[in-house]
C-alpha cells in the first residue's frame, strides 16, 4: 500500500470543481466543524470563504494557540551543494543551467554548522540538489554525523531515497524528511520536469510512504505553489496528510508552501497566488489540521510574513541563504532568491513585541 496506488487525480478535479460552488452558509459551516474530509475542506478553499478571512484567522489562531501557545520555533536551511542531475524548468540548480557546481567538503560542513550553531540555532534543515551519485546517502548521513554535537534536530531536504537510506539516515542522526510533491497534477508535473529521476511521479509522491515506514519522527511535505492551480494543490495535499495521518501516526506531520513570486531565468509561473490566497491556503489547512506543523520560508516578504505570524504558522526559517557554503562567504550559484533579508536579531525583537516566544530548540537528539 502506498499514496500512489490511492491518489486520484480526477477525484481532486471534482473537489476544485465543486469549491466554486459553495454558499456563504458552507462556508461558516464548515469554520467551525470539526470533520476531516475533502467536502468540509473544499469549502474553506472556496472562492465563497475569501469573504470570511477574518472569521477563520480568529478561529486558525485560536486553534494554533491551544495546540502549540505563543511560541515560533526557528531553524535555518544549510545547502551543501548545487550538484543536480535533474532537470526542473523552474530552479536555478536545474542540470540544463550551465554554471560550476560546488559541493562542501567535511571542514566545510563543519565549518558552516559551527557559524550556525554560534548565531543560537539549534535546528537545522540540510538541502542538496538531486544528484544521487555526487550527493548520494553516503555523503548526507557523514554530513549529519558531523553536524550532529552542534543541533539538536537535523533535518534533510535531499532526492527521495529508498526505505533503507532512510534507515541509515535516521541512524545517523537525521529526524525529520521534508519532500514537496512540486504539483500534484500529473500533466503538470510532467511538463515542468523534463528529464532525470525525478520525472517519475509516483516514484516522488511516495516517499513519505517509505520515510514513514523508517520510522521518521517528523515529515513535511507540500507543493511549489505556481506551478498548478492552488486549489487542487490544496486538495491533494490535505488528501496526502488524511492519508499519511492514517498510516504514520507515529509521525507528527508538517507543511511548506512555498511558492513562485517572480520570473526566475526564463521561468514566469502561469498560475500566480495572491496574497491574499495564500493566507486563506494556511487557514485552511490550520482549520482542517489543527496539529500539523505548518513552517513558513524566507521566500515571503518580511511585512507579509509579520502578517500570517499568528494565522496557524508553528516555524519559520530565519537569514537564509540557498547556495552551498553560503554563510561562509562562498559565492556560489544559488537556488533561488530570498525575500525577508532580515537579521535573525530583528525577527526575535519583532515576535517578542507581538507576544510569542522565539524558541531555538523543542526537540532533542535522544528524542531521536
Ligand atoms: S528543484 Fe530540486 S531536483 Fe529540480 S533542479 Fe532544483 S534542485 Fe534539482
Amino acid at each position: 500500500m502506498s499514496f500512489s496506488t490511492q491518489f486520484d487525480p480526477n477525484e481532486m478535479a471534482y473537489w476544485q470543481d465543486r469549491s466554486a460552488s459553495y454558499q456563504s452558509d458552507d462556508v461558516k459551516r464548515a469554520i467551525f466543524a470539526t470533520g476531516t474530509d475533502l467536502a468540509r475542506f473544499s469549502m474553506l478553499i472556496s472562492p465563497a470563504a475569501q469573504g470570511h478571512l477574518e472569521t477563520m484567522a480568529q478561529r486558525a489562531h485560536q486553534l494554533t494557540v491551544q495546540r502549540f501557545g505563543k511560541v515560533m520555533q526557528l531553524f535555518i536551511p544549510m545547502y551543501l551543494s548545487n550538484e543536480c542531475s535533474n532537470n526542473c524548468t523552474y530552479c536555478g540548480f536545474s542540470v540544463a543551467n550551465k554554471f560550476p557546481r560546488r559541493t562542501l567538503n567535511a571542514d566545510e560542513i563543519r565549518a558552516e554548522g559551527i557559524l550556525l550553531a554560534s548565531k543560537g540555532f539549534r535546528h537545522l534543515l540540510v538541502l542538496t540538489g538531486e544528484a544521487q551519485r555526487k550527493v548520494g546517502t553516503e555523503y548526507i548521513a557523514n554530513a549529519v554525523q558531523i553536524l550532529a554535537p552542534y543541533f539538536s534536530s537535523i533535518g534533510i531536504e535531499v532526492q527521495p531515497m529508498e526505505e533503507i537510506d532512510y534507515h541509515h539516515l535516521i541512524g545517523a542522526g537525521t529526524d525529520s524528511l521534508t519532500v514537496y510533491q512540486e504539483t500534484y497534477h500529473p500533466d503538470s508535473y510532467s511538463k515542468y520536469h523534463l528529464s532525470g529521476k525525478k520525472k517519475e511521479f509516483g516514484y516522488r509522491l511516495d516517499t513519505p510512504d517509505r520515510g514513514g515506514k523508517a520510522g521518521f519522527p517528523k515529515m513535511n511535505i507540500g507543493a511549489l505553489l505556481g506551478l498548478y492551480d492552488w486549489r487542487y494543490e490544496a486538495l491533494s495535499i490535505a488528501s496526502h496528510l488524511m492519508y499519511l495521518n492514517r498510516h504514520y501516526w507515529k509521525s507528527k506531520l508538517g507543511i511548506s508552501f512555498p511558492r513562485i513570486t517572480k520570473v526566475f531565468q526564463d521561468f514566469s509561473p502561469k498560475y500566480l497566488i495572491s496574497d491574499a490566497e495564500v493566507t486563506q491556503f494556511i487557514l485552511a489547512f490550520r482549520l482542517m489540521f489543527p496539529d500539523i506543523g505548518i513552517s513558513l520560508s524566507t521566500r515571503e516578504r518580511a511585512e507579509f510574513r509579520d502578517h500570517l505570524l499568528p494565522l496557524g504558522i508553528t516555524q519559520m526559517s530565519a537569514e537564509s541563504m540557498t547556495s552551498p557554503g553560503g554563510y561562509s562567504g562562498f559565492d556560489e550559484e544559488a537556488q533561488f532568491e530570498t525575500t525577508d533579508h532580515r537579521p535573525l536579531a530583528t525577527i526575535q525583537s519583532h515576535l517578542t513585541a507581538v507576544g510569542y516566544e522565539p524558541v531555538f530548540k523543542d526537540w532533542d537528539a535522544t528524542l531521536r
